[in-house]
């Protein structure tokens, strides 16, 4: 039987609702929005420009079978027939989400994200402004109004034009958040943690450039990698953490939108074996000694 823990636990893609399997739309439970969070994975292949070590994507499972709709009508389809499931009750009646108490049923945001970098996806314009019409047409209506969410590496918004799209649809035509991956501020770590095609000095360039011109939270994953001992082992520490804290300081003092900090840790079984959960005292010194910062710094164990 469901519980609020094994729910926090799974973000499985694979979701079916009265005999209808749904390949872009997926319902979780999530602990830093607070509650159910619809995801939109648009990256059907998998197709992700870093190859982060604790992802949860199994790159080595064939892509998933195409819909015969193409991705806007897919999307859309299952976000309609989603929506009237949780506007009728039969999503509670009907799935292992009945098992939340009635806190946590509120539908917190639709959140980009999926199997890969979203921004990145080819229908990730239109289907973005297509899912911002959406919100809208409910507005009014006495449901839930959840908002509209980026969670991204941000490579896709280095190219001006991409910036100015995504505060328009996730900013400005609605309630909305950008949530921006930062795992490690230094070369090597950045190599070993997120082993990305896009080069760290690049990253870095075009990270400065999105925070001088988003607002955003910003997301780190903390981890430890292996048993101490082992020739790959590694565990999170001061070579981690103190070229962060001067990346998120600087950003701070050039004037950057910074709404919170989020430092967490491995909560679903990654793709990857060794992978570990850091402890939660290390994640909390780590947010104290960042408290002066002008923004919140929390804590996702
Ligand atoms: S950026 Fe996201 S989808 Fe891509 S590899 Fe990292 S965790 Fe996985």
């Amino acid at each position: 039987m469901a519980t609020v823990a094994s729910l926090h636990a799974d973000h499985s893609r694979l979701f079916m609702l009265e005999g209808h399997p749904f390949r872009t739309v997926y319902p979780v439970l999530s602990r830093r929005s607070g509650g159910l969070s619809i995801g939109i994975n648009l990256n059907l292949d998998k197709g992700c420009n870093f190859d982060c070590i604790y992802c949860q994507v199994d790159r080595m499972v064939p892509e998933m079978e195409m819909k015969r709709l193409p991705v806007l009508e897919g999307v859309m389809e299952e976000l309609g027939l989603l929506f009237s499931a949780m506007d009728s009750g039969t999503f509670f009646r009907e799935t292992s989400f009945g098992a939340l108490p009635q806190e946590l049923r509120a539908v917190k945001d639709i959140a980009f994200s999926g199997d890969g970098e979203p921004t990145l996806a080819p229908a990730f314009r239109e289907v973005s402004l297509a899912v911002r019409q959406f919100l809208s047409g409910r507005e009014g209506d006495g449901g839930s109004h959840p908002i509209l969410r980026l969670i991204t590496n941000g490579s896709g918004l280095f190219p001006r034009d991409a910036r100015l799209w995504t505060r328009k649809i996730f900013l400005e035509e609605g309630p909305g958040e950008i949530w921006l991956k930062l795992d490690a501020a230094d070369r090597k770590l950045f190599d070993f943690i997120n082993r990305s095609r896009v080069p760290f000095e690049r990253m870095m360039q075009g990270l400065d450039q999105v925070v001088a011109d988003l607002p955003v939270t910003i997301q780190t994953m903390i981890l430890d990698y292996g048993s101490p001992g082992e020739a790959e082992s590694f565990t999170a520490g001061r070579d981690l953490w103190d070229p962060l804290l001067e990346k998120v300081s600087g950003w701070a003092k050039m004037g950057a939108r910074i709404g919170a900090w989020h430092l967490y840790s491995v909560a679903r079984s990654p793709a990857m074996e060794g992978v570990r959960k850091v402890p939660v005292e290390r994640l909390e010194a780590w947010a104290r000694e960042a408290s002066s910062l002008p923004f919140p710094v929390l804590v996702f164990p």
